[in-house]
């Protein structure tokens, strides 16, 4: 008999909570999860998977102009914000009950409750006002929104926790920010309708991305009326009986429906009690941790965006995986960050493996770069001013494709794929050696014969 109630507590059923709670059942643990919201987390309940929902209901937009280059008479089309935000609702709905389902069969027991640590062994759940001990207790409770620039009027904003449910799809709004979800709400949205403005404190979007996908992705959004105010935030925030008046600090006044915040997420440790148990936190809140995910207290791990790591979904479902198989399945597992794939479901999608230029070029004596960038066939026939950009950067003395990069459509699908070939070190004759598939998108990448570029180390030596 264990002198504990269960043998794994886990504080979060999102992404990596989940995956740990079921792994560590399999591996014949007594698990528990407690859940504040609803089961599935940021990503089910409103982050990928609604996102990307809303994603094809803009492109729809496109398709219906597209069509008349193929021979097709489209009638007027009309869109309707609330059938799309019933529908989304109803697919989570059914995503976050089969979460449940796969918590039940696992044998994981499911507590609808905040919780909150009360010492290295004890779990207070606030709904139910009880404690619960854990031999070990797994804090995956994500992150949050981050709610800056704290301008007057801050309090009328909101942030991508509310976009997916707004009674009204905007009009007119703002997005601060140009990371990921100010890129991606500002894309879709535009297409669905709305006149959006970004404005970033930075001079272009997604920083750390490379740089030719960055501006080609901009001056795609450009393309399609979204307008761009960089080294822009707000500096005030006024509602008025027609929306929100904001006052810009390039002296600019924009009147906009919504103003959405996208300037990041904290890591969800506020009043989860913590600190006073001495789990170190780093300088953002976020739970410190060894390569096994294990805090500074041995009886208490993190995973997922509660760490400062790498904030993607499957990064934590792979970080919860390996602590179960780690503490429970006798099978020390460490999570490799090395070339995470990643794509911006913006339209056009940028996909990216690997170095960007900028960082190859500091790392390696020796960068070559092979670059296309080619109108798709289907913008033949459509008439679409749009381009397929494509980059590969390569160790210019071992051949081998350090990064990988590609803005248009089915980039995320080829990044994953890209994904393989990189993680095992292909060299650019692999890429050359391949067959191409034809007529695609992505052939272009087998076919990329000619140097674009040489970048030495050494400005003498640069070819
Ligand atoms: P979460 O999934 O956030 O789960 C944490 C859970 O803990 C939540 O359900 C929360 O309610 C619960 N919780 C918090 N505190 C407590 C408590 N004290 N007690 C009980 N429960 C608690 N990633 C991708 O890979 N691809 C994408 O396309 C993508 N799109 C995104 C779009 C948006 C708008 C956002 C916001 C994020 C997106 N992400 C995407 C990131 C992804 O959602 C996260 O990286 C992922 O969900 C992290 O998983 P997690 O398990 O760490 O946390
Ligand atoms: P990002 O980190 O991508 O972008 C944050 C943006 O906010 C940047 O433009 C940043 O500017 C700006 N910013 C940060 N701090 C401030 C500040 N104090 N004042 C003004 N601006 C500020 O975060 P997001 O919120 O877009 O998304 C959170 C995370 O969720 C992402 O990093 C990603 O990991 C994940 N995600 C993944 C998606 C996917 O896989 N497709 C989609 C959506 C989210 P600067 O560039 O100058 O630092």
């Amino acid at each position: 008999m264990s002198e504990f109630d269960v043998d794994l507590f886990v504080i979060g059923a999102g992404s990596g909570g989940v995956r740990a709670a079921r792994i560590a059942a399999s591996h014949g643990a007594k698990v528990m999860i407690a859940e504040e919201f609803r089961v599935g987390g940021t990503c089910v309940i409103r982050g990928c998977v609604p996102k990307k929902l809303m994603v094809y209901a803009s492109r729809y937009a496109d398709e219906f102009v597209d069509a008349a280059g193929f021979g097709w008479s489209v009638p007027q089309a009309s869109f309707d914000w609330s059938k799309l935000v019933a529908g989304k609702e109803k697919e989570i709905t059914r995503l976050s009950g089969i979460y449940r389902t796969n918590l039940e069969k696992s044998g994981v027991a499911l507590v609808q409750s905040r919780a909150v640590v009360e010492d290295a062994n004890k779990i207070r759940l606030v709904a139910e006002d009880r404690s619960i001990s854990a031999k070990v207790i797994l804090v995956a409770t994500g992150g949050a929104p981050v709610l800056v620039p704290a301008v007057p009027g801050l309090e009328h904003t909101i942030t991508s926790n509310e976009i997916f449910d707004l009674p009204e799809m905007p009009k007119r709004i703002l997005i601060v920010g140009g990371g990921y979800i100010a890129v991606e709400f500002g894309a879709l949205l535009a297409r669905l309708g709305s006149e959006v403005t970004l404005a970033m404190r930075a001079a272009n979007i997604l920083r750390g991305f490379d740089e030719d996908m960055r501006n080609g992705l901009r001056d795609a959004m450009i393309e399609t009326g979204v307008t761009f105010k960089f080294g822009t935030l707000p500096t005030r925030i006024d509602k008025t009986d027609k929306g929100l008046t904001v006052a810009l600090s390039d002296g600019a006044v924009v009147d906009v429906d919504q103003v959405m915040l996208a300037t990041g997420r904290d890591p969800n440790t506020r009043g989860l009690g913590l600190e006073k148990i001495g789990v170190g936190l780093d300088a953002i809140g976020a739970i410190k941790v060894d390569e096994y995910s294990q805090s500074t207290v041995p009886s208490i791990y993190a995973v997922g965006d509660v760490t400062n790591r790498i904030a993607l979904t499957p990064v934590a479902i792979r970080e919860g995986h390996a602590f179960a198989d780690t503490v429970f399945g006798n099978k020390k597992t460490e999570v490799d960050y090395i070339g995470v794939p990643t794509a911006v479901f913006t339209t056009p999608e940028l996909g990216t493996v690997g170095l960007t230029e900028v960082e190859a070029r500091e790392a390696y004596h020796c960068v070559d770069i092979y670059m296309a960038s080619f109108r798709p066939l289907k913008a033949t026939l459509s008439g679409r001013a749009e381009k397929t950009l494509m980059k590969l950067v390569v160790d210019g003395e071992t051949d081998c494709v350090l990064g990988a990069h590609v803005l248009g459509e089915g980039a995320g699908e080829m990044a994953q794929l890209l994904g393989i070939a990189v993680k095992m070190g292909a060299k650019k004759a692999d890429f050359d050696a391949t067959m191409a598939v034809h007529p695609t998108s992505a052939e272009e990448f087998v076919t990329l014969r000619t140097r674009t570029a040489r970048y030495r180390k050494d400005p003498a030596d640069m070819a």
